[in-house]
C-alpha cells in the first residue's frame, strides 16, 4: 500500500528483489548457460551450422541435465558422453549436423529411432511441431520420457520398443533421424517417410566404417547421398 503511491519505487523494488532472487537461486544455471553459449559458438557456428532455429534451440536445451551426474562436467565438451546401459549421447556437432541435414521447420513431424538421453529429441522439439521417438532399452525410455516431461517438452512422445519397424500409427514423417547404426537402412523407415521427407541414418558395421547417409523421397523414389564418416552405437534388434 505504502509503495503503491509511487510506481517507480515499486518497479525498482521489484527489479532489485528479482535480481537478488536470480543471483541467489540460479548461479549454476548461469554457469551452464555460458558453457552452452560457448559450445554453440565454438563447436556449432564456427563449423558452419547456420540454421538459426537450430542454433537457438541448442542454446536453450540444458544438455547438462541429459547426462549422468558424474559426466556433468563433460556435458558441453566436443565428444560423446556415456549415458549408462553402454549407450552414449552424441557429440553436440553431430546432433547439429544431423538436425540441419533434415531441414527442420515449424510444421514438420519427426520420428527419431534411439531416444537415448532425449537430447536430440529436445533439440528437434524446439523447432518442429512434434517428435515421436523410440528407444529399445526400457530404462533409457523411462528416464528420458520423465526428463523431457519435467523439462516441459510437451511435443515429444517416447515409446519403448525396437525402432526397426518405425512407428506406423503416426506415419508418414517429414523427418526421420536414426541415432544407432544398422548395417542396412530398415525398409519400414523408408516406407514411413513422407513425400519430400528426409531420413538421416548412420549405416555400416560395428568394426568397420560407418557413413552418415541422407535419404530424400521425391515422387515416391529415394535419392541417397553419403555425408560423413561416423561412429555410432549399434542398432539392435529384439
Ligand atoms: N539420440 C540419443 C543418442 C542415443 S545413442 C541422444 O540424444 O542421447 C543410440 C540409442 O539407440 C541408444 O540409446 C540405443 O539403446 C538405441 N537403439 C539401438 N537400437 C535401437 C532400436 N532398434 N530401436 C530403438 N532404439 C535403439
Amino acid at each position: 500500500m505504502y509503495f503503491s503511491e509511487n510506481k517507480e519505487v515499486v518497479k525498482s523494488v521489484v527489479v532489485i528483489l528479482s535480481l537478488f532472487v536470480m543471483g541467489k537461486t540460479f548461479p549454476q544455471d548461469d554457469k551452464y548457460a555460458s558453457e552452452r553459449n560457448s559450445m554453440v559458438r565454438t563447436q556449432i557456428i564456427s563449423r558452419g551450422i547456420s540454421d538459426r532455429s537450430i542454433v537457438e534451440s541448442m542454446k536453450k536445451v540444458p544438455r547438462h541435465l541429459f547426462v549422468p551426474p558424474e559426466y556433468v562436467k563433460d556435458a558441453y565438451s566436443d565428444f560423446p558422453v556415456p549415458i549408462g546401459y553402454g549407450q552414449t549421447i552424441s557429440q553436440p556437432y553431430v546432433v547439429a549436423f544431423m538436425t540441419e541435414s533434415v531441414r527442420p521447420t515449424k510444421k514438420k513431424k519427426a520420428l527419431e529411432i534411439g531416444t537415448g538421453s532425449g537430447y536430440q529429441a529436445a533439440v528437434l522439439a524446439g523447432i518442429v511441431d512434434s517428435v515421436y521417438t523410440v528407444e529399445i532399452v526400457p530404462g533409457l525410455a523411462r528416464e528420458s520420457a520423465a526428463r523431457l516431461k519435467k523439462l516441459g517438452y510437451n511435443n515429444v512422445i517416447v515409446r519403448e520398443g525396437d525402432g526397426y519397424n518405425g512407428w506406423v500409427e503416426h506415419a508418414p514423417y517429414d523427418i526421420i533421424i536414426v541415432t544407432a547404426a544398422p548395417e542396412k537402412v530398415p525398409g519400414p523407415l523408408i516406407e514411413q517417410l513422407a513425400e519430400n521427407g528426409r531420413l538421416i541414418i548412420p549405416v555400416g558395421s560395428q568394426s568397420g566404417v560407418q557413413e552418415l547417409k541422407l535419404l530424400i523421397k521425391r515422387n515416391g523414389k529415394i535419392q541417397t547421398s553419403t555425408l560423413l564418416p561416423v561412429k555410432f552405437v549399434p542398432f539392435r534388434r529384439r
